[in-house]
């Protein structure tokens, strides 16, 4: 389905097929250059719903801005930029992009988690069947890199960057102040809540992830689009729960740990998860690494607080309370 938002701003709806997320919405500005931002995943079902869009705007160039690193919102890069594109992201998410498309950063990946507690996969790399590198961008890109503050014009729209580290490192959003409108790509969802992940380039992205809510807080804003689900009506009452919803989380991590010693994964089994299993064991593997991640960023946001002490053993980190044996 293709949707206009606004004026010049069309909104498509893209299916990620056998994912929990289902659907991403890609954006379009219209104008004498038009603008997409964000993709979906390299899979051909994205790529006909993307191409559907262009050709019922009559689109046959565009250029790009992607918000972050995620595959579901860069996989289609290389199948919709022309050697005229402009190809826009934020640096660290960028070189992120690029280095995803070699086995280190997937080697890197799943020897950071390994660090934080998650089994060894016993069929090579837990990285080897997450979706994000199943349906990446499989070819460098040549991005031009934005930096906040930096202003882009398309359809009449006066878009300035605004770096929005949390959701990944380099996670960028776009705002024109006159208009009032914010494409916030993952940083800011209504039906779910952005997954906050331990990823490269970062040791405590729920720090930087609050932040990020508190500097978009701030920005006047009447028409949010999200890069995910149902639109958000109001962006500062969603802002306000997604805080009650993590001091929530830091809470329920600190009463699992109580008095024992837990790595991020054993804390992330012990958590409540909006998920249809019966039990931890039942979830599919990509869900246990999500939520593991998930309980890493609030276990790293407790220990750089001083709320709870970090061990190293034999190269595995477990977290206690500081009064905890
Ligand atoms: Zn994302």
């Amino acid at each position: 389905m293709l949707k206009k938002v606004a004026e010049n701003i069309y909104q498509k709806t893209v299916p990620l097929p056998n994912n929990p997320l289902r659907d991403i919405n890609a954006y379009i500005i219209t104008g004498e250059r038009n603008l997409l931002i964000d993709t979906g995943f390299n899979r051909p079902e994205c790529e006909e719903a993307l191409r559907s869009a262009f050709e019922e705007l009559g689109i046959a160039e565009t250029d790009l801005f992607i918000t972050h690193l995620h595959s579901d919102h860069c996989g289609l890069i290389g199948k919709f930029a022309r050697e005229s594109s402009t190809i826009f992201t934020g640096e660290t998410d960028g070189e992120l992009i690029n280095f995803e498309t070699g086995n280190l950063y997937w080697r890197m990946l799943d020897d950071l988690f390994i660090k934080y507690g998650f089994p060894k996969a016993d069929f090579g790399r837990n990285t080897d069947i997450h979706p994000g590198r199943k349906y990446c961008q499989d070819t460098r890109v040549n991005f031009t890199y934005v930096k906040e503050g930096d202003v882009l014009h398309y359809g009449g729209y006066h878009l300035q960057a605004v770096e929005t580290p949390g959701h990944t490192p380099g996670h960028m959003c776009l705002y024109d102040a006159e208009k009032k409108v914010l494409f916030c790509g993952d940083h800011i969802l209504g039906t779910i809540t952005p997954n906050i992940c331990i990823e490269l380039c970062t040791e405590n992205p729920l720090q930087e992830y609050l932040e990020s809510l508190k500097k978009v807080e701030k920005l006047d804003v009447s028409l949010l689009l999200s890069a995910h689900g149902t639109p958000v009506e109001n962006m500062y009452a969603r802002i306000q729960e997604l805080y009650r919803h993590h001091n929530d989380r830091l809470a329920e991590v600190l009463s699992i740990l109580g008095g024992s010693r837990k790595t991020a994964y054993e804390v992330a089994r012990d958590m409540t998860w909006e998920i249809d299993c019966r039990n931890w064991e039942e979830f599919p593997a990509p869900q246990k690494w999500f939520a593991t991640g998930e309980a890493v960023s609030h276990l790293q946001y407790l220990y750089f607080s001083g709320q709870i002490v970090r061990e190293e053993q034999n190269g595995i980190y477990s977290y206690k309370k500081p009064e905890a044996v």
